[in-house]
């Protein structure tokens, strides 16, 4: 498979350049360069499918040339060792889980997924020189990746946390796994470790010793293997009979748009929701055409609080840019936090279920839909476990929320974080 920039600027890469590298030189984002459908024989026995059959038929095409059919069913099969439920809480309605992962996160699966792609390069000698991964985070994805990347031959990572403003279950998940992963806890806000990461990307004493990358969802490698998900809920729901609508609770809009891949690859999906929260530039943007980002604004369900999505963009190439093409897939709706908190009580109070502020939001914005399109099959993405926002959970709902096994093991473990006050703190670290 062939990527080209989004930019138009930059030359076409092959999968292992597109990975290394994160973005193309001219800021691009990388895009396939074609997509190609699914035989129809494949969505009509997707029952008889296991889930790693699934996904291998379905990522084949993106990692051709590069990675042969039996190290990509190695990788899916490393990469996939946890369940994905979709959990019905009321009729027509289920949940997709997404947090059954090592670290209760939906970012696991991109994560382990990007992981074991450069640990593959690299044991292929595809790619001599180690990379470093650098990760600023707020919260969620630095444990994902920290956790996907360990002790995956010839890649360091290095994870930069605001001192204080991470939940102590995320700290413990960043700063106790040691080996080839370095927590660094920067005296600062998120913005901070964001720009010192931006800088040291730009900074040729830097790159000139070290080879670089990042693991947000920019990177193909973490971007394209969401679109499983979709494919698991559309095996577990499609013996309902009824068209399936599926709202995600997106930030980035990488997830979302993972999904309208696997729509593409010829999965029948009747509608996309974008469920938002105040951060509302997708639901702008489709009502007045007009693409405005804006700062972000912190809200409870915090993964999301992102002013520019980054992935927008290619949802926007898969339709084309065509607007109105893009208008009849897809809606996008915002929802404050006294509306999230509402919807976590009601959910609780009429089903029993619990749900984390992103699944809120991803329900909320579902109903909306439903309430329009009555006869369809409804799937909201769960993408937290909601003891990862606990805080905000026992706030709104008043039940004992029992702590898994996996958060469980880890608060146990000692810290270990290198305190960084400045960009030349982080600087001399990485030139050491
Ligand atoms: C990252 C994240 C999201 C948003 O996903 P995008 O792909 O950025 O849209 C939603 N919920 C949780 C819990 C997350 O960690």
């Amino acid at each position: 498979m062939i990527y080209y920039s989004l930019n138009g600027k930059a030359p076409n890469v092959g999968l292992e350049e597109a990975v290394v590298r994160g973005i193309a030189p001219d800021k691009g984002l990388y895009f396939p360069e074609e997509i190609k459908p699914l035989p129809s024989s494949f969505f009509e026995n997707i029952e008889s499918l296991s889930n790693n059959e699934i996904a291998f038929e379905a990522i084949k095409q993106f990692v051709e040339g590069v990675i042969p059919d039996e190290d990509l069913k190695d990788i899916i099969e490393d990469v996939l060792s946890f369940d994905f439920p979709v959990v019905e809480i009321e009729e027509n309605i289920g949940t997709l889980e997404l947090f059954h992962g090592p670290t209760m996160a939906f970012k696991d699966v991109g994560a382990r997924f990007m992981a074991r792609c450069l640990g593959y390069f690299s044991a292929q000698n595809i790619k001599q020189e180690p990379v470093t991964v650098l990760v600023a985070t707020s919260g969620d994805t630095g444990g994902a990746v920290a956790r996907g990347f360990l002790n995956v031959e010839g890649v360091d990572v290095v994870i930069l946390y605001p001192t204080g403003k991470v939940s102590d279950i995320q700290e413990k998940q960043l700063t106790t796994l040691g080996a080839n992963i370095t927590a660094l806890e920067v005296d600062g806000v998120f913005d901070d470790c964001q720009a010192m990461v931006k800088t040291a990307f730009l900074d040729d004493e830097i790159t000139s010793k070290r080879k670089l990358t990042s693991a947000n969802s920019i990177n193909i490698a973490r971007w394209i293997p969401q679109l499983f998900y979709f494919l698991f809920a559309y095996k577990q729901a499609k013996s309902k009979g009824k068209e399936l609508v599926f709202s995600v609770p997106s930030g980035n809009f990488g997830n979302i748009c993972a999904g309208m891949v696997a729509h593409k690859l010829g999965m029948p999906v009747k509608h996309f929701v974008a469920s938002v929260n105040s951060n509302d530039i997708v639901p702008e943007f489709l009502k007045t055409g007009v693409y405005k980002p804006k700062p972000s604004v912190a809200t409870i369900s915090n993964a999301m609080d992102v002013g520019d999505p980054s992935n927008f963009i290619r949802i926007q190439k898969l339709f084309n840019n065509d607007l109105e093409a893009l208008s009849k897939k897809l809606s996008s709706f915002s929802y404050t936090d006294q509306e999230t908190k509402e919807a976590m009580q009601h959910i609780y109070k009429e089903t029993g279920y619990i749900a984390d502020p992103h699944g809120a939001v991803g329900y909320l914005g579902l109903k909306d839909y439903l309430n329009r399109h009555p006869d369809a099959y409804g799937i909201f993405l769960e993408t937290a476990h909601p003891v990862k926002f606990l805080p905000v959970v026992n706030e709104v709902i008043d039940a004992e929320i029992s702590i898994p096994s996996q958060i469980e093991q880890v608060m146990h473990k000692e810290k270990q974080a290198i305190a960084i006050k400045n960009y030349d703190q982080f600087k001399a670290f990485l030139l050491k």
